[in-house]
């Protein structure tokens, strides 16, 4: 970039801030995006709306797909905005989800794969899903529906010699039968926070169901990631409730920051994440930084 080379000041906040983010682009390009050794299956979870979930399950899937993985998006959410954000078809008669849940489908008849990036593919969701919910009820082993067909999908994938690394489930934002279905298919459960308002309030309850989940259904379950999401550095709120998240989930959050930017919220419309959208802008940067950061993690813990 030119602020290096061209003799601005480096010391105007706009020279600092072109250097930072050409250092940053070269560090996300440098970055190691290790595989890990077994599927890592995410649910992203929050029962709050609007807090960025779906924004965040597409732009990791993306970056890490763009980055080397085979990544699989299950789209759990009846308005499909996962499905629209990495260009796959949810049209009302297109195999799905709720055709999975409710009639058996394999995942096989579902899965498409996105335009976008070679190694990335979804599971859409239709409108149908929304009846899922109550169609559930009395079925049998009803949690664990997800679950059953993944496990099975997962396996003869990685038999057939080309296993996923990753798989992002993307919830509604409601504790129901379908957000169950999640947990209990999941093995990580991935929390975005929004820096916006005081966030840790509805997180306690958030961590009580999951701890519900881990004890009843599926003991596997860990909330491995904390993401902090729409931050607006100028605004005191989102320093705030950065630094408060960080004191409480030291362990989880993870040191990359998403910015509330127009790029992000504008690629949906699109049919793109902003990784294939604007792959220079800050909003593709920093879902780069926090995928290499999970990558790396994930690494770290299973050996
Ligand atoms: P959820 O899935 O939790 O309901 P979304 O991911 O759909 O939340 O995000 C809610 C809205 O906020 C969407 O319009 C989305 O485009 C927008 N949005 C999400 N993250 C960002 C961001 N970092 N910057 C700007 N807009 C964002
Ligand atoms: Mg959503």
């Amino acid at each position: 970039m030119p602020a290096e080379s061209s003799g601005y000041d480096a010391s105007t906040p706009l020279a600092r801030e072109i250097a930072d983010l050409s250092k940053r682009r070269r560090a996300v390009v440098a970055a190691e995006y290790p595989l890990p050794h077994e599927t890592r299956v995410f649910t992203i979870a929050n029962q709050k709306g609007g807090v960025g979930k779906t924004t965040t399950t597409v732009n990791l899937a993306a970056a890490l797909a763009k980055t080397g993985a085979k990544v699989l998006v299950i789209d759990l959410d009846p308005q499909g905005n996962a499905s629209t954000a990495v260009g796959a078809d949810h049209r009302s008669d297109t195999p799905s989800v709720y055709d999975l849940l409710i009639h058996d489908l394999p995942l096989e008849e579902v899965v498409q794969k996105s335009p976008e990036f070679d190694r990335l593919y979804c599971a859409p969701a239709t409108i149908h899903l929304a009846g899922a919910e109550i169609e559930l009820v009395p079925m049998v082993a009803r949690e664990l529906r997800l679950r059953e067909s993944l496990d099975g999908y997962l396996q003869r994938s990685a038999d057939a010699g080309e296993p996923y690394n990753y798989v992002f489930i993307d919830c509604p934002p409601s504790l129901g039968l379908l957000t169950i279905n999640a947990f209990v298919a999941a093995r990580e459960v991935l929390i975005p926070i929004q820096c916006e308002y005081y966030a840790l309030e509805g997180l306690s309850q958030l961590l009580s169901n999951i701890a519900l989940i881990e004890k009843h259904l599926n003991p596997k379950l860990a909330v491995s990631t904390i993401l902090l999401t729409m931050y607006d550095g100028r605004t005191r709120l989102a320093t705030q409730v950065a630094e408060d998240v960080r004191t409480h989930f030291p362990a989880q959050t993870l040191t990359a920051i998403i910015p509330r930017t127009v790029r992000i919220s504008e690629a949906p419309s699109y049919g793109q994440t902003v990784i294939s959208y604007d792959p220079q802008s800050t909003g593709a940067l920093s879902y780069l930084e926090a995928a290499s950061e999970i990558a790396r993690r994930g690494a770290e813990t299973n050996g």
